[in-house]
Order: C-alpha cells, then structure tokens, then sequence
C-alpha cells in the first residue's frame, strides 16, 4: 500500500489534545508520524492547506437493508455512500430480513462488509426475530462479532426482557441500544402530535412515547449498573432526563440524528413524505434543547439514522408510507452548520462524529494515536454544494434535504490507509 502525506492541512484530534497546522503521514496501513523530517519511497503527497484532517468519522446508527432489501441499499452500496459521506466505519441496525439474531447472520455481515468501502460492525437483536419476546442468543453474536444488541425499529416492551438483556449485555461488556418508544402511544401515529397534525389531519405521536421509555431505560441502567445507548433522541425532556441521569452517575450515553437539529415538524409542510421519520421530526424549543444537549454532553454522538426506503414505500399517502430518511452523505454537512453557527467548536465536532462513537459503542479507531489504524477523513469546510438526487450514491434517494445548498463536506476518506473516496 502506497504511503500517503496530508500535507497542511489542520490536524485535528481531540484525544491527543492536537489542533495544528502539521503534515500525518499514513504508512503500513496506520498513522505512522506528524511532521516526519523523512518519507518512505514513493509516498503520495497531498496539499490539504485550508482543510481539516480528522479522525475516520464513525457512524453507529446506519441500516443496510442486506440481506432481505437489497433494491433499498447493500453492504456494498451502503459502504459507498459512507464513504463519500467522510464515514470509516458504520455500525449497522440489525432489523433487515430476517433479523440479525444468530451468529450465522452475523458472521454474513461481516463476510460481505470485508470488501466494503469502510469498516462495518454488525448490531445483533436482542429478541428472537426481533419479536420481543424470548432473548436472542447473545453470547453467540457477541463471539461472532456483535458489537452491541439493540431490536431498533421496534422498542422492547417487556421491560424485564430488557432488563435480562442489559444483564446479558454488560456481561460481554457491550452495551444495549435503546429505540425509546412506547408503542402503546405511538402505534398509529405518523408525525409529531400537536396543532399541526391535528390540522392536516395525521394522527400524531406525543413527545411522552419517546420520554416514557428514555426514562424506563435510564432507571433500568441504574437497576442493571449495566451502559445503555439511547438511539436518536429527539425531544427536549428525554435530554434533560438524561442530563439528569448522567450527573447522577448513571451509566448512559445517547445520540441525536442530524434532522433532529436541522428541521422542525414544519417540514411534513405539504404531506411531505420525505419528513416523515420515527421518532418524528419535533417542535423549535426541541431543536434547541438538543443543540444545547451536544454542546453541553448530554449527547455523546450525532448518528445518521440512514434509513434507505425506495420510491414505492415514499409515494404514499402520508400515514402509509414507511419511516426514514437517508443520511449518510449529508450528516457531516448538516454538522458542520452547527460549528458556523458557533453552537459547537471544531473539536466538538470531531468528538460527537469520531472519538465518542467509537467510545459508545467499544470500537477501535477515533483518534490519529501514532500506530492506530489509519482511518482518516478530510474535511472542506467551505466547500459549497447543491445536494442532488441524481448524485446520490446511496442506493435510496430519500432526503429531505435535496435541492439545499450545503457548506462544507469530505473530500477525502482513508480507510486503513487506504483511499475510499476522493473529491479533491
Ligand atoms: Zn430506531
């Protein structure tokens, strides 16, 4: 593998408290240097001035749809979007068809991820089938290469059966996550619930279906002493109750998905089905409950939630129509407004997309530690561009963000040393 030199560019690591203008050199597949005053013969130089070199971004919250949908997304298509995305390694969902919840299934994952576009780790079930109801096999995903277990997509109900499986979790040391929903409030909702659904006529989810179940995961944690992740918090109570929990001590970390601090329930705007999401998208004092949520901690991650659905699960009257969006290729861009906007710093950023993914979760990666694997991504952060379906490269084109100019992407991201995607 030939060795590369980010030349200029601003390095920055927040585990290694580095911020500076410097060249990384990339030899044997790992971060080898800063400033070397020597190069390996045939290294590859690439002037990065005016950009940021930062630690692979890691996004844990990624569906693949393999196997089962393939006309929705692959391993394979869903790695290329990542990587055009800036991502390095994705942690994907397991409720595809069937359910990741043997090792046999998990082990397919990983087969198929070994010539992907970046680093794939499989989540296995918590429940057989995904159904809720007896515990999966556990100890076996977990050999076999689970790096966490959630029913995602579908909230466990039994909360004993959660409890076992925090118990059953914590015993490998990974933990669970937790799609905080009560189903029994949110069963045939579409958006969220207030003035605005009932006047165009969609039954709403109330903001208690998520915090109901935040709260009841953040108390069984305490019960367990076992981590728990809370996936794609969206109101402003499930943040101040996990303010709360963590200034308790609680074990927990949580993350956010990009909408939920880009967009409001205005977005559903004309029965838009491109904004219809699960939890769905929430109200103004929401959106600045969780930007204060990632400034402050509270939040640990910004994942994606990329939820690829086709055409014929979008063009749908609105209750009918399937849940998700995706967003992979626009997560970073969506972030980086939070930096122009002065709601979080450059470090901040890096720590929500790199390091603490990969801490929530126990992956290798998030820092340029010399001797780490060299996962790498290179950020313009003034590079403007329209978002545009016909250059989509994810599978499904679902966005509500097509047609907005962005500010910022990734230009180049390294996986192992080597190049997985190049816009320079
Ligand atoms: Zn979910």
């Amino acid at each position: 593998m030939q060795p590369i030199l980010l030349k200029n560019g601003r390095i920055i690591d927040p585990v290694n408290g580095i911020d500076m203008v410097g060249n990384l050199l990339l030899h044997l597949a790992k971060c080898a240097q800063i400033n070397p005053s020597s190069l390996p013969e045939g290294t590859r130089e690439i002037d990065l001035t005016g950009k940021w070199v930062v630690p692979g971004l890691i996004d844990i919250h990624v569906h693949l749809r393999e196997p089962g949908e393939e006309y929705k997304e692959t391993i394979e298509s869903g790695a290329q979007a990542a990587a055009a995305g800036g991502f390095t390694a994705v942690a994907c969902m397991p409720n595809t068809k069937p359910v990741l919840d043997s090792a046999q299934m998990i082990e397919a994952v990983l087969s198929k991820a070994q010539k992907a576009a970046c680093r794939v780790y499989p989540v296995g079930a918590i429940s057989s089938h995904g159904q809720g109801s007896t515990l999966a096999n556990m100890g076996e995903m977990f050999a076999a290469g689970a790096v966490a277990f959630t029913d995602d997509g579908l909230p466990v109900s039994d909360s004993q059966l959660m409890r076992r499986a925090m118990e059953y979790a914590g015993n490998y040391g990974v933990p669970i996550i937790s799609h905080s929903e009560e189903i029994g409030l949110s069963r045939h909702g579409s958006m969220n619930e207030g003035p605005m659904s009932t006047r165009m006529g969609i039954i709403g989810i109330p903001h208690a279906a998520e915090e109901i179940m935040v709260y009841r995961d953040l108390a069984l944690a305490e019960l367990t002493g076992q981590h728990v992740h809370l996936a794609h918090i969206s109101t402003k109570e499930s943040v101040s109750l996990i303010r709360r929990a963590k200034a308790n001590g609680c074990p927990v970390s949580a993350e956010t998905a990009p909408h939920y601090f880009s967009l409001t329930e205005k977005a559903v705007g004309k029965y838009d089905t491109y904004a219809k999401m699960n939890p769905p998208l929430r109200m103004d004092y929401d959106v600045e409950a969780i930007k204060e949520g990632l400034q402050d901690g509270t939040l640990d991650v910004i994942a994606s939630d990329h939820a690829p659905h086709s055409d014929l699960e979008k063009e749908l009257e609105f209750d009918r129509a399937a849940n998700g969006i995706i967003g992979l290729e626009t997560s970073l861009s969506l972030a980086l407004q939070l930096v122009r906007s002065n709601c979080i710093d450059e470090k901040k950023l890096v720590e929500l997309m790199s390091s603490n993914p990969a801490k929530a979760l126990g992956l290798p990666g998030g820092s340029l530690t010399v001797g780490n694997m060299a996962d790498v991504t290179v950020i313009d952060p003034l590079r403007q561009y329209t978002y545009q379906r016909d250059e989509v490269v994810s599978r499904s084109k679902n966005s509500p963000f097509l047609g907005w100019n962005l500010t910022g992407k990734a230009v180049l991201t390294i996986v192992g040393g080597k190049v997985t995607y190049e816009d320079l």
